[in-house]
């Protein structure tokens, strides 16, 4: 991955709208703007026009189309999946404005950012990959009879994603639904939309038939939920915080629709004193500053056995406080500012919290000291007990809360007294102690002396409050299509003769 600088910066329109069959519909008079601001410089860059309940209808209309009797769901698989090579390609080749976009919208640092648009890319072919190996079953086992079942696209689906990482997160959403042939309306944050539009255009420049993937714009309390409370809604895939999720389900049920959810969390980071300390130690720092501490996979609650504690903690904050925080453009920037003002004065008010709640500031707790910008030192707090608001919460910033265990048994209790099941991560090179770990820990992904390694063959989902379905391909097919069983018999039986 180049650690070049970008030397260019893109246009951005001074008002970011929705796509909705492939253009962007005419401006209504009344329209409600939403600023869209910098991160980095706490500068307007441009305006979000919301899209109310009549955009979003015809939105909906536009994907109901292209799912009802447009090209799509009908296409040769071949032929639709050369359409998902081009979007990968297109990706691709404007990676570098992707890139641009995605720090100038969320202040994501470049060489994270740089990551994502390759796995946006890819995650396109790769489910596109799934949809043409895709294939039936077929029963005989019943004599004279001749049973197969085949998968159909399910329909239209109402895509939800948030602004923490507002391109992977939302084209793992559109990839896993569109290859087997639904339509879709996506609703991204309304944080950080400029990344996501862009994108949606270059699926269209790659070929997508209009209608395919529509964009809505706009606030979840407004555009989101007429987007899931719209009749022409099949499903919903969301990926957000749980207090939304449940609100997400709760609609989603009241017009019997299927909803899978990607969650928050809480995770524990187990660190024991079998551990390859150094390499336990990056993976800590990894695990909760990563994409500027604001992921649901983030190693949030970091578990440290006694023996080992006070110097990895110490070594910990140490290095915490080399962290180079700044612009995200810059390559060399590890944290950039947190998305948006409110969200920074939230995780800063989790300083105080955890001193009321007993718990010893080690490092960080305000903001960094620079002029501009939503930036937050890099925290990190020793928490007397699990059962501290630091240890429960999800406070979804660079904030790290510690904790001291003896056994490992102890560790693993720990890490299941959580109301979030989505991951956790071990660090042991006792082989019976890491597997005991993944074994009794409940999350949905457990890593072993590794920080995140998303593997997209595997199923990626929470337990618990962290989720309920899963991304991947098997999950997918699963949620995203239809399974329908047809039977002919081969020697026709008799049929009974009511009233002859
Ligand atoms: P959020 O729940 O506030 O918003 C997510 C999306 O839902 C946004 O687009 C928002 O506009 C929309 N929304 C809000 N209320 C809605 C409603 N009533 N109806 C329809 N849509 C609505 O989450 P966020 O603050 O944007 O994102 C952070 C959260 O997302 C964290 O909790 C994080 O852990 C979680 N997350 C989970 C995963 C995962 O894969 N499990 C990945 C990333 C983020």
């Amino acid at each position: 991955m180049s650690s070049a600088p970008i030397t260019q910066a893109w246009p951005i329109a001074p008002r970011i709208q929705s796509l909705i069959d492939g253009i962007s519909p005419a401006l209504r008079a009344g329209g409600t703007d939403l600023p869209i601001v910098n991160p980095t410089t706490e500068a307007p860059i441009s305006v979000l026009r919301e899209a109310d309940a009549q955009e979003v209808d015809a939105a909906v209309m536009s994907a109901r189309r292209a799912f009802d009797t447009g090209p799509w769901p009908r296409l040769d698989i071949n032929a639709r999946k050369d359409i998902l090579y081009a979007i990968r390609d297109r990706v691709r080749a404007h990676a570098e404005e992707l890139a641009w976009l995605e720090c100038t919208g969320a202040g994501l640092p470049l060489a994270r950012v740089r990551e994502q648009v390759q796995r946006t890319a890819r995650v396109f072919e790769f489910f596109a990959e799934v949809a043409s190996t895709l294939h039936g079953e077929v029963y005989s086992q019943s004599k004279g009879w001749l049973t197969w079942v085949t998968r159909e696209p399910k329909g239209v689906a109402a895509l939800i994603s948030p602004w923490n990482a507002p391109l992977s997160l939302a084209s793992m959403r559109m990839a896993t639904c569109i290859p087997w042939g639904n339509t879709c309306v996506l609703k991204p944050s309304e944080v950080t939309p400029l990344s996501v539009r862009r994108l949606v255009e270059i699926l269209h420049e790659a070929g997508l038939p209009p209608g395919v993937v529509n964009l809505v714009n706009g606030r979840g309390s407004v555009t989101g939920t007429a987007l899931v409370d719209h009749a022409g809604i099949d499903l919903v895939g969301f990926t957000g915080g749980t207090a939304t999720g449940r609100a997400i389900m709760t609609a989603a049920a009241r017009r019997l629709v299927p909803a899978a959810l990607e969650l928050g969390g809480k995770s524990a980071n187990i660190v024991c004193a079998s551990a390859d300390i150094e390499r336990a130690l990056d993976g800590a720092l990894v695990g909760i500053f990563a994409n500027n501490g604001q992921q649901c996979l983030a190693g949030s609650r970091i578990l440290v056995q006694r023996p080992v504690a006070a110097e990895f903690i110490e070594r910990f904050v140490e290095r915490a406080r080399r962290i180079r925080v700044g612009d995200p453009l810059a390559p060399a920037t590890e944290i950039g500012p947190l998305a948006f003002e409110a969200h920074r004065d939230r995780v800063l008010s989790y300083a105080a919290i955890a001193r009321a709640d007993g718990a010893r500031l080690l490092t960080g707790g305000r903001r960094a000291a620079i002029e501009r910008g939503w930036f937050v030192e890099p925290t990190a707090v020793l928490a007397p007990s699990n059962e501290t608001r630091v240890c429960q919460e999800e406070i979804f910033g660079p904030f790290a809360a510690f904790l001291e265990f003896d056994t490992v048994d102890e560790a693993i209790a720990i890490a299941n007294r959580s109301k979030f099941g989505l991951v956790s991560y071990v660090w042991s090179e006792d082989i019976g102690t890491a597997l005991r770990c993944s074994r009794d820990i409940r999350a949905g992904t457990v890593w072993i002396n590794t920080p995140m390694m998303r593997e997209l063959r595997a199923p990626f989902g929470g337990y618990k409050e962290s989720g309920v379905g899963r991304d991947g391909p098997a999950a997918s097919v699963d949620f995203f299509t239809e399974q329908k069983a047809t039977i002919v018999p081969l020697d026709p039986p008799p049929v009974h003769r009511f009233g002859a």
